[in-house]
């Protein structure tokens, strides 16, 4: 990020819920780019993996040869935002995953797949995020994971009533299973650019 311009988000479209997040970020004003071949990579400040099937997401990314690229940025340290396919695509380990299904990995957690069964395939929620003020997200829960082991670097930043962990967070990723694209609070995402603005100190 050159000055006090803002800075350019991408968003795998490959599949998924691109255009909610794409509305978020341009309302708080950031750049942003539908990513879907891996020269699209390049000059990103941030990277938002969105909610979608993750198991589709991957074959695409290989198919596309834009997985190597992609874990080389995310070791390189550019910060990215997982919601719940993506929280998927980037934990190191899965449950519940179809055979031969991979993710990007990168952070340290297990998580367990269409974690709330079928019969509660989606809900609403209303989920406090550490570092998020004001009243909890109004969130939406789709087939969503759950978070079953978190590792070093890893810190937990939302449960629900349960307990459950719906959202962790190391130096550069933030992973939660729930949409708050699709309810339409912004407050995730700007919590994200500050990651994306600390990143570039
Ligand atoms: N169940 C989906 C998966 O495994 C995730 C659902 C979602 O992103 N809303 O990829």
């Amino acid at each position: 990020m050159a000055g006090s311009s803002p800075p350019t988000i991408g968003i795998l479209a490959l599949q998924g819920d691109v255009a909610e997040h794409e509305a978020l970020l341009r309302g708080l004003g950031v750049n942003t780019v539908q990513v879907r071949r891996a020269d699209q990579l390049e000059g990103l400040d941030g990277l938002v993996l969105p909610g979608g099937e993750s198991s589709v997401m991957d074959k695409l990314l290989r198919l596309f040869d834009m997985k190597k690229p992609l874990q080389a940025m995310l070791r390189g340290g550019m910060p990215v935002l997982g919601t719940c396919a993506g929280l998927i695509l980037l934990a190191d380990e899965i449950e519940g995953a179809i055979t031969g299904q991979e993710t990007l990995g990168g952070l340290d957690v297990c998580v367990k797949r269409n974690a709330f069964g079928s019969q509660v395939e989606s809900r609403e929620e209303r989920v406090v995020v550490r570092g998020i003020g004001g009243p909890p997200l109004d969130v939406a829960l789709i087939r969503a994971p759950i978070v079953t082991r978190v590792g070093e670097g890893v810190d937990v930043i939302a449960t629900l009533d349960g307990g459950e962990i719906v959202g962790v967070e190391n130096s550069t990723m933030i992973g939660v299973s729930f949409h708050p694209e699709v309810s339409g609070d912004d407050r995730l995402h700007s919590l994200f650019l500050q990651k994306v603005a600390e990143s570039q100190r």
